[in-house]
């Protein structure tokens, strides 16, 4: 069994791309950097969307990216990627990650496991390339985000990208972000070692009968344009989601954020509001909470100081009371 090349693929049709993650594990800027990284080739058409289940952290997600050197002129989801990737194992309990890949089909997974240990696994024919994104993302971001060697395995499995045009556009997605220049900095860093780290192999492990496309079911009961309602709303201010009786609250009387902007780069809302601090890079000194915050809880759960948390309404009043 050969492997496909990707490169042909785009050439001669359209190179479809299906990653499986969770909420919050960075999956959606994985998809997006690699569609700007493809957009960068002025000969290539892209397409890009992630499909969620659900905004709160530890959900399945999906996310989509079509690649080619035509006209992609199909808009539905994936069923049937070339080039699959697994961005967090959790995920592949509930849902089957290899999926309608052709033999010959390329699976990137981030994982600790090697590329033979996880054919066999997984029961993979094709070529499986794996890194190990989280431990490079506990060393050079000081948490097991595993999505900035994701994409950095994503682009070498397409191949033909420059090591400086991946690198670039991953910082230039996370600029758009309004991250600080230390984080940047991590993440160069996190990006560069993520190049030596991606080992592959080419094996054929999938039984007959095995990641078959199960027939179609359905569309559920979705009104057809309500998506697109809630994204054209002039008064969809994302606080309206929160749960009412409580107000997110962030509190450091010690001193204690140790400036790793975890909750900068995780708030959806890009409502965290931080300063320039000499001994640590940048100081987080709260959030903007009063027209975007929906209460997701990303910061909550991500700041290791357990610096921000949930406070009752009557409480938040009470505070305001006595500062005014
Ligand atoms: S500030 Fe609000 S919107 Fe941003 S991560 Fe925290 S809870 Fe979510
Ligand atoms: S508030 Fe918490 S998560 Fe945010 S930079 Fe400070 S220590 Fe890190």
């Amino acid at each position: 069994m050969k492997p496909m090349d990707l490169r042909k693929t785009l050439g001669e049709s359209v190179l479809e791309i299906r990653g499986d993650g969770k909420a919050g594990g960075g999956l959606v800027l994985a998809f997006q950097s690699l569609a700007s990284l493809a957009l960068t080739d002025p000969t290539l058409n892209v397409q890009e969307w992630p499909f969620f289940s659900s905004a709160r952290r530890g959900a399945n997600i999906r996310s989509y990216v079509r690649v080619s050197a035509r006209p992609i002129r199909i808009a539905c989801e994936v069923t049937n990627p070339t080039l699959v990737l697994l961005m967090d194992e959790g995920a592949a309990r509930t849902v089957d990650f290899a999926q309608g890949v052709p033999p010959g089909g390329t699976f990137v997974l981030n994982t600790r496991h090697t590329p033979e240990v996880c054919a066999k696994h997984y029961g993979l024919s094709g070529r499986v390339i794996t890194i190990s994104g989280d431990e490079i993302g506990l060393k050079h971001l000081r948490a097991q985000i595993g999505n900035v060697s994701a994409y950095v395995a994503m682009a070498h499995a397409i191949g033909g990208f420059t090591p400086e045009a991946v690198f670039d556009t991953f910082l230039s997605a996370l600029k758009k972000r309004r991250i600080p220049e230390t984080v940047l900095q991590r993440n160069r860093e996190a990006l560069e070692a993520s190049l030596s780290e991606v080992k592959e192999g080419v094996f054929d492990e999938a039984k007959p009968g095995t990641h078959l496309v199960p027939p179609f079911a359905g569309y559920g009961d979705l009104p057809v344009g309500a998506q697109t309602a809630l994204r054209l709303s002039q008064d969809n201010l994302t606080a309206y989601y929160a749960r009412t009786g409580v107000q997110l609250h962030f509190e450091d009387p010690e001193d204690k954020c140790t400036g790793c902007g975890h909750c900068i780069t995780n708030c959806p809302e890009g409502i965290i509001h931080w300063e320039p601090n000499e001994k640590n890079g940048l100081k987080v000194t709260g959030s903007d909470v009063t027209e975007y915050c929906k209460l997701c809880a990303e910061c909550i759960s991500v700041c290791p100081e357990n610096l921000f948390s949930e406070i009752p309404f009557n409480v938040a009043w009470k505070e305001a009371e006595v500062s005014s």
